[in-house]
Formats: C-alpha cells, structure tokens, sequence
C-alpha cells in the first residue's frame, strides 16, 4: 500500500506531469516569468469558470484577504467581523490593518458563520464582514448578503477552502462560492483544492472599480510606471505557477468529485460509530471537502490519534486553538466571548486524509483503522 498522507501532491503531479512540465517549459523559454501570459490566460480562464467578471491574481490568499481589506478603505478602528473559528489568516490581516476583529461563532452542523452571533455583533463601527467557507462548504451566504445591505457593510468571502463550491439560494439561482460578496479571495497553497506548486491567489468581483484597485494595490499602488496613487504592497501570481494552475484548473470538478467520493466513503462507513459525528452538508451547498472533518464525541482524542499513528494514519486537528484565544489578539481578554460552538468544537473535531489520489486499499485501511479504536 502507498504511504497514507493528508494530502498527495505529487501522485496528483504524476498523472498530469506531461502537460505541467511543458506549461513550466513554455514560461521558461518565454522568460516572462511575471506577468507574463500564461497569468492572463488563467485569470481569463479562471473568471469564466467561475462566473464572475474580474479575476485578479496576487500572491497568496492571505495577501488577497489584505489587498481586499485596503481596497474598502476600511479605517483603523473599523470593526470587521469573523468566526473564531477558521485559519488565522482570516482574522490577522484584520488586526495587521489596525482594524479591529470581532469574533462571531459559527453554526454546530456547516462549522460556518452563524447567523444569530453575526446578528449580534454587528455596531455603528461594523464595516464588513469576512464569512469563512471552512473545510469547503459554504456560509449562509444569502442571509449574510441580505444583513450586509440592511447596515449597508462589505462582505468579503474567504473562499481559500472551497474553490469550486455551488451556492444555491432561495429562488433556485446558483453561483460560484467567492463571487456572492463584494470581493472574493482566495489561496492557491498547495494543498488547496485548486493548488499551485508553490505560493498563490486571487481576489474577485463584478465591480470594476474595486477590481482595479485592488490590481493597483498589488501592484504598489501604482497607476502607470513609476506613478505610485495609493499606498499598496507587491503581490504577484509568477507566470509558471500561473501555468501549472491553468492546467490544474481543468481538472478542478474531476478533483472535488475525488473528495467527494472520499468523503462519503468515510461517512457510510462511520454512520453507525455512536462516538462520530460525520460532517453534514447545508441544504444551500454543495461541499468540495477541502477537509474532512469529524466530532469525536465521548473519545479521548489524543488516544484516537496515538491510535491511528500506531497504524501509519495522519490525521490533523483544524484548528487546535480557535482565533480568539491566540495570543496575538490577547487571548486573556477573549475569554469573556460568548463563542459556545466555537469553544465545544474545538477540543473534538478531527480531520482524517482526504485527497484527490486516494485508492480502496487505503481507504479500506483508514476505515478499519478508526472502527478498530472502538472495538
Ligand atoms: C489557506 C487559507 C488562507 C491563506 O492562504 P495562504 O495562501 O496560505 O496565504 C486563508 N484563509 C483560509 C480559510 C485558508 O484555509
């Protein structure tokens, strides 16, 4: 059996190795190795399979959660609202701004953006708010978009885990997760759904001012050479992660139907442990899996890992401690938050292996790796 491992990159490379190495040998011979074509050919690509009409590519996912942020215009003291419960990029581009995170919970069955805490916390300081499609499912993005426009807020989707989600509202009408706010950004780290061989990322919008901004702002705010409009910073997408991403891209539906199939392996499998809780879907979504992650209920989850390590199975914690007891935002003064979702996930979620390149045996080996804890 192949080595088990959270994620496999380079079993994903094989497969398409032909077709990436001479997209990498074609920006090598034509030396325009920034900006160069093959970034335009994949913004290009990339606006239309998502179905929005500026894609503008950077350099990583948190710098495009940054360059989104300095495009509002957000002030310092400006309230921006997050779940504690994501990846710390999310919440410390707020506080690198010098605008002030406000923590929110998030919902017991999506693990996204809770509609009620949002509700709460939102002041005559809230200027936006930053939904999380954690693990690769959406946030309840209608709700969210209907509240933005009531306190007339931004709403930037941190879309970096679920690239190629479909987001259902009401009427029937489908888009895109990431093109539902004002501004969408995300990563292409490589163990993302959509991930490059090294550091990327992309921020999009319908709204062509904020769409040249926020090119202007990656580009040191700069109008034409030499003449610098705003204070921006340096971020590009280089041209041979461009081109392996544009190849990628094709495959994209193919890799989130691999996870998907994964995870539904595992939840079949797990339906009847009384001590898992396997990951529900909202009825607005669909889920890409970028994690799978479960609930260990009544487990010493520090014993469930031993176990599964004693067999050559990874597993992960996502996120051991959530955003509002990091020591960055002064955990001690955190500790009042009323984040009782947050703070009950925390200690027992636990994510198992899930990526594109799975095969049965490890599956089957996964899963009886895991059934045997509870025997
Ligand atoms: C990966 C990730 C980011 C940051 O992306 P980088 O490309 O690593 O900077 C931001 N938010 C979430 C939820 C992520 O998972």
């Amino acid at each position: 059996m192949r080595k088990i491992q959270m994620v496999d990159t380079k079993t994903q490379y094989l497969a398409i190795k032909e077709q990436v190495d001479a997209a990498i040998h074609e920006v090598l011979d034509s030396a325009a190795y920034i900006n160069g074509k093959a970034v335009k050919d994949f913004a290009q690509n990339l606006s239309t399979y998502l179905g929005i009409e500026h894609v503008i590519p950077c350099a990583n996912g948190t710098d495009a959660l940054q360059i989104a942020m300095m495009a509002l215009d957000l002030q310092p003291g400006d309230e921006v609202i997050t779940p504690s419960f994501t990846y710390i990029a999310t919440t410390e581009v707020v506080a690198l701004l010098k605008l002030t995170p406000v923590f929110v919970d998030v919902d017991l069955v999506t693990y996204c953006m809770d509609i009620e805490s949002l509700k709460k916390a939102i002041t005559p300081k809230t200027k936006a708010i930053v939904p999380v499609h954690l693990y690769g499912q959406a946030a309840p993005m209608e709700e969210i978009m209907a509240i933005a426009k009531q306190y007339n807020l931004f709403v930037i989707e941190d879309n970096a885990q679920a690239i190629g989600c479909d987001y259902t509202f009401s009427d029937g009408t489908k888009k895109k997760t990431g093109t539902i706010g004002h501004i969408g950004a995300t990563s292409f780290y490589p163990s993302k759904n959509l991930g490059a061989f090294g550091d990327g990322g992309a921020l999009f919008t319908n709204d062509i001012t904020l769409a040249n901004k926020m090119a202007m702002i990656a580009n040191h705010g700069q109008s034409e050479r030499y003449y610098h409009d705003v204070v921006g910073c340096n971020s590009r997408l280089d041209s041979i992660q461009a081109a392996i991403l544009n190849i990628k891209l094709a495959h994209l539906d193919a890799y989130n139907n691999a996870r998907q199939a994964v995870a539904k392996y595992y939840s079949d499998a797990f339906a009847s442990i009384e001590h898992i809780v396997t990951p529900a879907i909202g009825k607005y979504t669909t889920h890409v899996f970028h994690q799978y992650t479960m609930q260990l209920k009544g487990v010493d989850r520090e014993k469930f890992i031993a176990h599964l390590s004693a067999k050559e199975i990874p597993c992960m914690i996502y996120y051991p401690v959530p955003g509002h007891l990091q020591k960055m935002f002064g955990n001690q003064n955190n500790t009042h938050l009323d984040l009782p979702v947050t703070n009950a996930l925390t200690p027992c979620v636990c994510s198992l292996p899930i990526h594109t390149e799975m095969d049965a045996e490890q599956l089957s080996y996964i899963v009886e790796g895991v059934n045997s804890f509870f025997k």
